[in-house]
């Protein structure tokens, strides 16, 4: 039995000292905690990869903090649709869903469309058949409501303005995410999000997509991002990391920077990404001016952070 790594994400963006009030960095970084606490006990007691990512995220979607699940944002008809994705790098399995609109825990259907049925990806009312079949959990649609959300919707419902999550005005996204390798060597990735503000009903954006907002790979890597999912969408950034990985040989640190600090900025897409090697090596490098994250390695205490230059380099813990 080996070492474990996980990382995870809650949304990148704008996100600094003087946007947010102290108690509100409190709560957040009590969530971060309370999640990579959820992930790290299931590693360390020698739990699979894909077990970690999934309840991680089912943590951060409980979580009305975060733009996933209960915390969800509204769509520009008042509803809410939720992506989420999840990807074994053993097997290269992967399960997804997009435009879900009564699941309590998206990452939840994800994973059963792996485990379950011999499709990848399934969206609106097929994907909520599927899950009524599997006993999936559901909630009202007062359970996804959440007036915070609900005022930043009511600022932007008559325009065609579509908004990242959490401020107005300002690029926030709050899409929620893990990356893990267990003490077997496999590496899994999950991913769930509201998407964002305002958008077109039926948009689709990176985080159900594999290749693009979610990848797993043993070889490589595993990925979760968090951004303006379009560039992430025509970026496809996830794999992208991956292939510099296996056809380049650049190291994940190498990988990232080269997709988030010079591709995607060159590109216009702002955002970042979490992600795990198949040695535990992390990475969680943004372009924006904060990211929620943390991540832990066996033994380790684990690192809680939300603005820039808050951990200096990974290669610190
Ligand atoms: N990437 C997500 C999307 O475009 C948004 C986010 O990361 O908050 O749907």
């Amino acid at each position: 039995m080996g070492k474990f790594s996980i990382a995870i994400h809650g949304g990148a963006g704008t996100i600094t000292p003087s946007s947010m009030t102290p108690a509100l960095e409190v709560k957040y970084k009590e969530a971060l905690h309370q999640a990579i606490e959820r992930g790290s006990k299931i590693l360390a007691s020698g739990g699979k990869a894909l077990d970690a990512v999934q309840k991680t995220v089912e943590v951060l979607e409980n979580t009305p903090l975060f733009n996933a699940g209960k915390g969800s944002v509204f769509t520009k008809h008042g509803m809410h649709e939720m992506d989420a994705a999840i990807m074994c790098g053993k097997t290269l399995q992967a399960g997804a869903a997009a435009g879900v609109y009564s699941i309590k825990n998206p990452v939840s259907l994800a994973r059963e469309i792996l485990e379950h049925s011999d499709h990848v990806f399934m969206s609106g009312y097929g994907a909520e058949d599927f899950a009524r079949k599997q006993h999936i959990e559901f909630a009202p649609e007062d359970y996804f409501f959440d007036m915070f959300r609900y005022k930043q919707w009511c600022e932007v419902r008559d325009s065609d303005i579509f908004m990242l999550d959490h401020t107005v005005g300002d690029e926030k996204f709050g899409t929620v995410g893990a990356v893990a390798l267990d003490m077997d060597g496999n590496l899994a990735a999950a991913t769930s999000t509201g998407g964002m503000t305002n958008k077109n009903y039926n948009r689709i954006g990176d985080t159900p997509v594999i290749g693009a907002g979610t990848y797993a790979n043993n070889d490589t890597c595993a990925i979760s991002c968090t951004g303006h999912g379009e560039y992430f969408l025509r970026a496809v950034v996830a794999y992208d990391i991956s292939c510099l990985m296996e056809y380049k040989g650049y190291s994940l640190q190498q990988a990232c920077e080269k997709v988030v600090m010079d591709k995607l900025v060159r590109f216009g897409g702002e955002g970042g990404l979490i992600a795990v090697d198949a040695l535990g090596n992390i990475a969680m490098p943004f372009n924006s001016e904060g990211m929620y994250r943390a991540c832990q390695m066996s033994n380790k205490p684990p690192i809680v952070a939300i603005y820039k230059d808050e951990i200096k380099a990974v290669s610190e813990l």
